[in-house]
C-alpha cells in the first residue's frame, strides 16, 4: 500500500437516489472509487409531493427499500434518514394557502407534523437512523412562510431532543445565520447541538462559526484549502458529502457520486491525519446515526 493513499472506510453523509435516475449504478461509482458506506436522505418527488400520511408512508418506504437493494447489490454500508424537505412543506403551503387560506396553511403544517411522526416511527423500528432533511427553505420566502418553517423545525428539534435522534438540517446559504439561529432554538428545546448535522455546510469547519453543530461540508472547488485550514479549531469533527441528486435531468448540476471518495485522497495528500479522516468516515457517523445496517 502507498503511503499517499487512504485505504480506510470513505462515507458520503448525504447521497440522494431515485428510482428513475442512475440508481445502484450511482452507488456502484461510489464504491468503484473506494466509498464504503453511504448516508441516503429521503427526498420526495417534487413532482409529485406526497399529499397524505400514507403517501408519505410509502415515499419513506421506497427510501427504505432503496438502501436495501444498495446494501445488497453494492455491499455498502448504509444509513437512511427521512423527514419532510423543507421545500415540500412550502410549495405546499403556499399552494394550499393560495386556494384555501388558513385552513390551507393547517393542512400543511398537519401533513408536516404526520410526517415527522412517521419517520421517527421508522427510526424506532430500526430502520432508518435519523430525520432530515428539516429545516427551511434554501431561497427567499414570505415572511408568514419562514415564520411557519422556524416554528415547527422548532417542534421537531423538541421531539428529536426528547427522543434522542440525530437531525440533519436544510437551511439557507448564509454561513453564520444558520448555525447561530438554529442553535439557540436547539438550545430552547434542549437539543445538544453535537446531534445537530448541517448539511450543504461550508468549509469553514471552526468552532468559532458552527458554535458546536456537526457541519457536513460541501467541497466545491477552491473550498479544501479553507477545510485544511479551519480543521483544528474544530473539536468535535466534520462530515463530507456530495448531495448527489441522481437527477437525469440535471446530470452535472451537482457532484457525482465519486467526488468524496476524491476529496478524502486529495486531504489525506495533503496531509491531514488518519485520526480525522477516521473519525469522519467511521467513529463520528457512528456517534450520530449508530452502526449502519
Ligand atoms: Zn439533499
Amino acid at each position: 500500500m502507498s503511503k499517499e493513499v487512504w485505504s480506510g472506510p470513505i462515507l458520503d453523509n448525504h447521497f440522494h437516489l431515485n428510482p428513475n435516475g442512475r440508481n445502484i449504478e450511482a452507488a456502484k461509482d461510489f464504491a468503484k472509487v473506494g466509498g464504503t458506506d453511504l448516508v441516503l436522505v429521503h427526498c420526495p418527488n417534487f413532482s409529485n409531493l406526497p399529499k397524505t400520511k400514507k403517501e408519505y408512508q410509502l415515499s419513506y418506504e421506497s427510501t427504505i427499500e432503496q438502501a436495501q437493494k444498495v446494501r445488497d447489490e453494492v455491499n455498502l454500508g448504509m444509513r437512511v434518514i427521512l423527514g419532510p424537505h423543507p421545500a415540500a412543506f412550502a410549495h405546499q403551503c403556499i399552494e394550499w394557502k393560495e386556494s384555501e387560506g388558513e385552513a390551507g396553511v393547517q393542512k400543511a403544517k398537519d401533513l408536516y407534523r404526520q410526517s415527522i411522526d412517521l419517520a421517527i416511527d421508522f427510526i424506532e423500528e430500526g430502520k432508518a437512523h435519523g430525520l432530515g432533511e428539516i429545516g427551511r427553505p434554501h431561497w427567499e420566502v414570505d415572511e408568514d412562510i419562514l415564520q411557519y418553517c422556524n416554528g415547527l423545525l422548532e417542534e421537531t428539534l423538541h421531539i428529536a431532543a426528547k427522543k434522542n435522534i440525530t437531525v440533519q438540517l436544510h437551511v439557507e446559504g448564509d454561513e453564520k445565520a444558520p448555525y447561530s439561529q438554529i442553535g439557540k432554538m436547539a438550545d430552547r428545546v434542549g437539543l445538544s447541538r453535537k446531534n445537530m448535522v448541517r448539511h450543504f455546510a461550508p468549509a469553514n469547519v471552526s468552532d468559532e462559526l458552527t458554535g458546536g453543530m456537526v457541519p457536513s461540508v460541501i467541497l466545491q472547488k477552491g473550498c479544501i484549502e479553507t477545510l485544511v485550514a479551519s480543521i483544528s479549531d474544530c473539536s468535535r469533527g466534520f462530515l463530507l458529502e456530495t448531495d448527489y441528486m441522481d437527477d437525469l435531468r440535471r446530470p452535472g448540476a451537482v457532484m457525482g457520486p465519486k467526488t468524496v471518495p476524491k476529496r478524502t485522497q486529495t486531504l489525506f495528500s495533503m496531509g491531514v491525519d488518519e485520526e480525522i479522516l477516521y473519525r469522519t468516515h467511521v467513529d463520528l457517523p457512528n456517534e450520530l446515526y449508530g452502526p449502519p445496517l
